[in-house]
């Protein structure tokens, strides 16, 4: 006698139904808790690396962040490290991934991008179609970096907006970068590196506000310097009282 049965049997309602969706509820279930585990893993990773200032797995770090970051930094807030810190070191940890390649791109192939805060509020320079061009008269940094740069091969671009840099890039495509700027730029401008599949390192400014911003020269030198057979000195050029 065939069995009748109260409902009309469907896919929604059928055995093979039901453990689909157990099957489903319990891979989230794992996925979430992966996440969680994860989640924490990075946030205990970033306080200790902060605290001891050492980078610990930044080979690990940078891709599980790509996922997390967000919740990484809301647990890193609750531990006590600000967005500031947490972003200085996002941009350690690019560099830190970065150097190897960078280090590998001949120097005629490396461009360096300054922002134009950094020129005294009395500068001379010119804007051309590839930017300001730096004189060196003596009344900023800028002039005791950009000529020893060039002259080691880098190409120098001393910008007056972010556009500038997709720009410059179209135009002499280099294949590693140098990015100078706030933290907030920096971190923008390795963003953009990827996007483009650039080797972008990044070097934060000390000061920011947009006006006679100030950075510590032999840092950026150093960097440029990576992969080079000798270290790239500053010039300094002879102060000029009017231009
Ligand atoms: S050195 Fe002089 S010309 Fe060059 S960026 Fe600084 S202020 Fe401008």
């Amino acid at each position: 006698m065939p069995v009748t049965l109260p409902f009309e049997m469907t896919l929604f309602n059928s055995p093979f139904w039901d453990n689909f969706a157990l099957l489903v509820g319990q891979i989230l279930l794992i996925l979430i808790i992966v996440w969680i585990v994860f989640v924490i893993a990075m946030v205990a990773l970033i306080v200790l690396s902060i605290k001891r200032k050492h980078l610990y797995f930044p080979m690990l770090l940078r891709p599980v962040l790509a996922f997390t970051e967000g919740a990484v930094a809301t647990g890193c807030q609750v531990l006590g490290v600000d967005a500031t810190q947490l972003m200085e070191f996002l941009i350690k940890i690019d560099n830190d991934v970065n150097t190897t390649a960078f280090a590998a791109v001949p120097v005629e192939n490396r461009a360096v991008f300054f922002p134009q805060c950094l020129r005294s509020s009395n500068c001379p320079a010119r804007l051309t179609p590839d930017g300001l061009k730096c004189v060196s008269c003596g009344r900023c940094g800028l002039g005791s970096v950009i000529p020893p740069l060039e002259e080691a091969g880098y190409k120098t671009f001393l910008i007056p907006g972010s556009t500038f840099i997709k720009r410059m890039v179209k135009k002499y495509r280099p294949q590693a970068m140098i990015g100078v700027g706030c933290i907030l730029e920096v971190k923008e401008g390795l963003e953009m590196g990827k996007r483009i599949s650039m080797i972008t390192l990044g070097v934060v400014t000390k000061t920011d506000g947009c006006v006679e911003t100030t950075m510590d020269w032999d840092e950026l030198l150093e960097v440029a310097s990576i992969g080079l057979p000798e270290p790239i000195v500053r010039r300094e050029p002879e102060a000029k009282s009017d231009q």
